[in-house]
């Protein structure tokens, strides 16, 4: 498909694709994950279930797109797999280590973990929101974290590649700011298990380039439909839609922003951000400078 291009919205497989596939590839990948906990080799078919959402997804983005402009290569599919690596490599593998050591742990005896896993879920996802929704909006807010944060929104399309490119501080500040709170929930070791995995199969799915019409669910969770918004480069609107998983504290505290069937803006940022991945790195640090400079080679 050329770029630009109109997508045929009216074929059986597009309405079908826009209707279901959201809901049919987080009821799939959990489905994987469950026999998993089944099998005890959760870790494995979690693997095994993101590997099946992320295959659905670049074939979706093939034959679905949302927009067939955003499949041309954009030039940062190196500086995008480069922080996707940094943070999930060592950021997770952080985590990891510190419950390896049983420095931090879940409580599998208190109170709240003897509630059925369902419930408990439902708890983590909404307690561990509440960090991820502050530091998400500290991040739009404070200037100096948004040095940091301005590298996730420095690029102009959105496709699932984009998932994981945050600036290791800015994804070091959401893991500090909501892990505490998940462990301090009381919830089982299963139930963060499942909140993390959900985590991930969310994260891929809201940043994925695919015709998607998530309908009610919009005002649940955090979709395509509604982080494109986040995404876009006039800032009183991309101030919005700050939830990871859940739209709850958006909708309390009046940050929900969703126009049914309504074209987003284009999205980006009004700064300069270096293309180089090594200078995304050091961008928060040198801020003035790359914003005055004339010939570093930026994102355009
Ligand atoms: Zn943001
Ligand atoms: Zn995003």
């Amino acid at each position: 498909m050329k770029p630009n291009q109109a997508v045929d919205h009216s074929s059986l497989y597009h309405r079908a694709t826009r209707h279901f596939a959201w809901p049919f590839l987080v009821a799939t990948s959990s489905a994987i994950l469950a026999s998993g906990f089944l099998l005890d080799r959760e870790i494995l078919y979690f693997n095994l279930s993101y590997a099946w959402i992320v295959a659905w997804l670049l074939l979706l983005e093939i034959g679905v797109p949302y927009r067939s402009s955003w499949r041309k290569t954009d030039g940062q599919l190196g500086p995008d797999l480069g922080h996707t690596i940094l943070n999930k490599g060592l950021v997770q593998l952080l985590i990891v280590q510190l419950i390896g050591l049983g420095i931090v742990g879940a409580n599998d005896s208190s109170t709240v973990a003897t509630l059925p896993l369902p419930i408990q879920i439902i708890i983590g996802l909404v307690v561990s929101e509440i960090g991820l929704y502050g530091a998400h909006r500290l991040a739009h807010e404070w200037p100096l974290l948004w040095r940091c944060h301005a590298v996730h929104h420095s690029v102009k399309k959105l496709w699932l590649v984009n998932t994981g490119r945050f600036h290791f501080i800015d994804s070091l500040a959401s893991v500090l700011a909501s892990v505490p709170f998940l462990l301090l929930s009381g919830i089982s070791m299963d139930a963060i298990v499942w909140v993390s995995a959900i985590t991930a199969y969310l994260g891929v799915l809201t940043h994925c380039n695919v015709d998607m019409d998530c309908g009610w669910l919009n005002y649940v969770f955090n979709t395509p439909n509604l982080h494109r918004w986040h995404h876009s480069d006039k800032r009183d609107i991309g101030n919005n839609n700050y939830g990871e998983n859940l739209m709850l504290w958006d909708i309390l505290f009046g940050t929900f922003l969703y126009k049914k069937h309504c074209d987003i803006t284009d999205i980006g940022i009004t700064e300069k951000m270096p293309a180089s991945f090594i200078n995304q790195l050091t961008v928060p640090f040198r801020w003035s400078k790359v914003q005055s400079s004339t010939d570093l080679e930026v994102i355009k």
